[in-house]
């Protein structure tokens, strides 16, 4: 996986190659690795959107902790993320997994059958937040949620936010993924490019900075919204995890 991009934070390289080797990789599931190959082989240059497989491991112990029965998913692409809390959740869990993009989701749910998680998950094509308006319409899903994993439009995270503490209970935890922005939130903007294009070769799309700058107001605003806990842990490229006071 020579030519893809590393999001991690981790300034030796080696490490990052460590724990996934160490730790990671040897207890990856078998239908988890065929859907990471899966979209490395399949989605060109968006098989980066995928968590690294240390980040599933870590949703999945979360989950097991909270003894999570309900959770939802914005933004599924493969479904890398997905079939990790699937495998994690127990038989009797639902999972909401939306995304707008279903022939993404397609690559992936052969292996979400192989793995006979299948019947956990309830995946709705929509775009992210009407998806989330329509589910507060039912009010059984108000304060029902355990767990929200948030994975979609960096852009819309403040939006989202709004709509997923109505859905989640109290003691819930919502973790927003991508908060350290493949490490550029302490990159100056005018450095953003030369800082991507040294890694990838490649120019950054307007969709780059305007995510980076979404994500800098997210995280001053999670740090003071008085209606949750945060831990901005240091995975992947940055999980921040809310947990619902109230
Ligand atoms: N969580 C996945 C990766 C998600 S990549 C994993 O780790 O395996 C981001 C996904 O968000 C893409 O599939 C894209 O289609 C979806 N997305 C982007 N904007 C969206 C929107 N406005 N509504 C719904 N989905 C959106
Ligand atoms: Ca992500």
């Amino acid at each position: 996986m020579a030519d893809t991009v590393s999001k991690t934070l981790l300034c030796n390289i080696d490490l990052q190659q460590y724990i996934f080797e160490t730790s990671a990789y040897p207890r990856e599931h078998k239908q988890l690795k065929e859907l990471r190959e899966a979209t490395f082989e399949q989605c060109g240059d968006l098989r980066e959107f995928s968590i690294p497989v240390d980040e599933g491991m870590f949703l999945a112990m979360l989950l097991k902790l909270m003894n999570a029965k309900r959770t939802l998913e914005i933004g599924v692409f493969t479904g890398y993320s997905l079939l990790a809390t699937a495998l994690a959740l127990p038989d009797d869990a639902q999972i909401t997994a939306i995304d707008v993009d279903l022939q993404a989701y397609e690559i992936g749910l052969p292996f979400i059958q192989k793995a006979g998680v299948a019947e956990k998950v309830s995946f709705i094509q929509s775009d992210a937040i009407s998806g989330l308006e329509n589910l507060l319409q039912d009010e059984n899903n108000i304060g029902a949620f355990d767990f929200v994993f948030v994975d979609a439009d960096k852009t819309k995270y403040r939006i989202y936010h709004e709509l997923i503490l109505k859905l989640l209970r109290v003691g819930g935890v919502v973790a927003y993924d991508n908060t350290l922005w493949y490490a550029t939130v302490v990159v100056e903007e005018e450095s953003v490019h030369d800082f991507l294009r040294s890694r990838t070769k490649k120019e950054v799309p307007k969709y780059f900075v305007d995510s980076r700058a979404a994500i800098m107001n997210l995280n001053r605003f999670l740090a003071s919204d008085p209606r949750i806990d945060i831990s901005q842990v240091s995975i992947g490229d940055g999980v921040t995890l809310c947990r619902r006071l109230y």
